[in-house]
C-alpha cells in the first residue's frame, strides 16, 4: 500500500514566486476514502488580478529571452519530473483517485510535453519574403502573443497543465494557470520544481480557485491575450462569450462522445482487451474514452462474452493499493450522474451484462465515490447514455448491420474529439477513419495521444491544437516588418 507523500510545497497560491494565502480555502479529499488530505487556498478576483499583473511584468523579459534558454529550462523540468515521478504519482492518486500506475504514466506523459516543447522552442523561426519593390523586403517574425490564461480540469490535472504550460512558455508567453478546484495540489507541486529548473519569478503564476468565480475576471483581464481551456463544452461556451468582449484568442479542448467501431473482421480478443483498458483508464473519466461501442450484430455475443469475462475480473478500489485496475470517480455527484444514465438505459430496454462491485469488499472504501465497472448491451442511439458523455467505467454496446451505417451513426453527434476503429483490413480501417468527423482516430490502438502530435477536436469538442508542431503556434503571432534592403 502506498501513501500520500509529505508535501514539498505549500497549499496556497503561487504568485510572483511566493506562497500567498487567500481568505477562502477548500478541503481537498481523496475520492477513494473521502478523507481530507489538505486545505487549499482559493484565489479571489483581487488575488487573481495580482497574479495576472505579475505575469504581465514578467512577460517582457521572458518574451525576449533566448528560445534556447527557454528550451533548456523546460527540458530540465522534464528531467526533474521524471526523477520525482514516485511522489508526484502518489500525490496525484491521493487527490484524483486514479490507480498509481496510471498516475506514473501521467507524470511521464506530462514530462514528455516539457521535453517536446523544450526542443520545439528553438525551432520557432520566421522567414524573409520578397517584396514587389525590389528595394524592399518583408521580414516575418513569430512573436509571443502575450500573457496566457490556462484553465485545466481534474481528470488529468498534471498532464493537461503540462501541455499548456510547456507550449506557452516555449513560445515566450508568461502564464497564469488556474487548475481545477478539485485537484489543485498537483498543480502547486509543480511550483518548486519549475523554480528549481530555473524559471524566472512571475513567469508562471498558479492560482487555484473556483472556475465560475475566476473565469470572467481572467478572460476579461486586459493583460490576458490568450485563453486556453480544457473542460466541458458548457464551460467552453461560457468562456468564449467572456473572451469575445476583449477579442481574445481562445483554444478549447472540450467534451467528447467517442465512437468505437468494431469492424466485422476485427480480432475480438485484442478488441476486448484494449476496450477494457480504455474504459478503465481514469475509470472512464476521459474526454477521449469510448462512449459508444458499435459492433456488427453477428459479433455482438462473442464480443460481449469477452468483455464480460474481463470486466468481471477487474479489481476496483483505492488506487494507492497494489493491483487495482479501476479507481473511484471524482466525487459522489459524478457517481449519481453516471448512475442516472445507466438507469435510464435499463428503463428503455438495455441489458445489464456485468456490474463489478469489487470495491465493496473493503469497509474503508464504502465512503469512496466508486462506480461499478459495467457492461450494457442493447443500447440504442436515442438513449441518453449514447448521446451524453458518460464519464464513468461503463461500456455501452450498440449493434449495426453495415459499416457505412455505423459511420453515419458515429458522426451523428455534436461532438468530434476521438474515435477508434478496430479491424484486420487496414485499408478498410483507414477509410472508415477518414470518414469520421473527429480530431484523432486510434486504429487498433486505445491510447494514440503523444506529445509529438497535434490533439484537438472539431464541432463542439473545441478548436485549436495541443502538442505537435501546431501546439506552440497557438501562442504565437506573426509580425511582418516591411523594410528597405541595404544597398551597397
Ligand atoms: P469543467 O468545465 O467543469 O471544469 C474545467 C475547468 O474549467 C476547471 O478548472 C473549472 O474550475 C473551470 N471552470 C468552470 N466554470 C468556469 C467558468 N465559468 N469560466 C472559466 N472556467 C471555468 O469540466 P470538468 O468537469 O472539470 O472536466 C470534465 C470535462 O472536461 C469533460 O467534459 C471532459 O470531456 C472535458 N475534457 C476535455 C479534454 C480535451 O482534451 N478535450 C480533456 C479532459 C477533459
Amino acid at each position: 500500500m502506498k501513501s500520500l507523500p509529505d508535501f514539498w510545497f505549500e497549499p496556497h497560491l503561487w504568485v510572483n514566486g511566493e506562497w500567498v494565502r487567500a481568505v477562502e480555502s477548500l478541503d481537498i479529499r481523496n475520492p477513494a476514502t473521502g478523507n481530507v488530505i489538505a486545505r487549499v487556498s482559493m484565489a479571489d478576483p483581487i488575488l487573481l488580478d495580482r497574479a495576472v499583473h505579475g505575469a504581465a511584468r514578467a512577460q517582457k523579459e521572458w518574451g525576449e529571452s533566448s528560445p534556447f534558454e527557454r528550451g533548456e529550462i523546460l527540458k530540465r523540468v522534464a528531467s526533474l519530473l521524471s526523477a520525482r515521478k514516485d511522489p508526484f504519482a502518489r500525490l496525484l492518486t491521493s487527490e484524483q483517485g486514479k490507480p498509481y500506475p496510471q498516475s506514473v504514466a501521467e507524470v511521464e506523459y506530462a514530462a514528455s510535453f516539457f521535453q517536446w516543447f523544450g526542443e520545439e522552442a528553438r525551432r520557432v523561426h520566421g522567414r524573409i519574403t520578397p517584396h514587389p519593390d525590389r528595394k524592399r523586403e518583408y521580414l516575418i517574425e513569430q512573436r509571443p502573443i502575450g500573457v496566457a490564461g490556462l484553465i485545466t480540469p481534474w481528470n488529468f490535472p498534471l498532464a493537461q497543465g503540462a501541455k499548456k504550460i510547456a507550449a506557452s512558455l516555449a513560445a515566450g508567453c508568461a502564464a497564469v494557470w488556474k487548475p481545477a478546484e478539485l485537484t489543485p495540489l498537483i498543480a502547486l507541486a509543480m511550483a518548486p520544481l519549475l523554480q528549481e529548473a530555473g524559471l524566472p519569478r512571475g513567469v508562471l503564476q498558479i492560482v487555484p480557485g473556483i472556475g465560475s468565480q475566476l473565469g470572467k475576471p481572467l478572460a476579461e483581464h486586459p493583460d490576458i491575450r490568450i485563453l486556453s481551456l480544457t473542460g466541458s463544452t458548457r464551460t467552453g461556451a461560457t468562456l468564449l462569450s467572456y473572451a469575445a468582449t476583449g477579442i481574445k484568442r481562445v483554444t478549447l479542448e472540450l467534451g467528447g462522445n467517442a465512437p468505437f467501431i468494431v469492424l466485422p473482421d476485427a480480432d475480438l480478443d485484442l478488441t476486448a482487451e484494449q476496450l477494457v483498458k480504455l474504459k478503465l483508464f481514469v475509470s472512464g473519466q476521459v474526454c477521449v474514452t469510448a462512449n459508444r461501442v458499435f459492433v456488427h450484430r453477428e459479433q455482438e455475443k462473442e464480443l460481449l462474452d469477452r468483455l464480460a469475462t474481463r470486466m468481471a475480473s477487474v479489481r476496483a478500489g483505492d488506487g494507492l493499493e497494489d493491483g487495482i485496475d479501476a479507481g473511484p470517480l471524482i466525487h459522489h455527484k459524478a457517481c449519481q450522474g453516471v448512475g442516472e444514465l445507466v438507469a435510464d438505459a435499463l428503463a428503455q430496454g438495455a441489458k445489464l451484462s456485468v456490474e463489478n462491485r469489487s470495491f465493496e469488499t473493503r469497509s474503508e472504501w464504502t465512503r469512496g465515490s466508486f462506480f461499478p465497472p459495467t457492461v450494457l448491451s442493447g443500447v440504442s442511439d436515442s438513449m441518453r447514455i449514447a448521446r451524453e458523455e458518460i464519464f464513468g467505467p461503463v461500456i455501452p454496446i450498440l449493434t449495426y448491420t453495415d459499416p457505412q451505417e455505423a459511420i453515419l451513426r458515429a458522426n451523428a453527434t455534436p461532438y468530434g474529439l476521438a474515435a477508434y476503429v478496430y479491424g484486420s483490413n487496414i485499408s478498410m480501417c483507414r477509410e472508415v477513419a477518414r470518414q469520421l468527423e473527429v480530431g484523432i482516430v486510434g486504429v487498433n490502438e486505445w491510447r494514440p495521444l503523444r506529445a509529438e502530435i497535434p490533439f484537438g477536436g472539431v464541432k463542439q469538442s473545441g478548436f485549436g491544437a495541443e502538442g505537435g508542431l501546431e501546439g506552440i503556434q497557438e501562442f504565437l503571432n506573426p509580425q511582418v516588418i516591411s523594410i528597405p534592403r541595404f544597398e551597397l
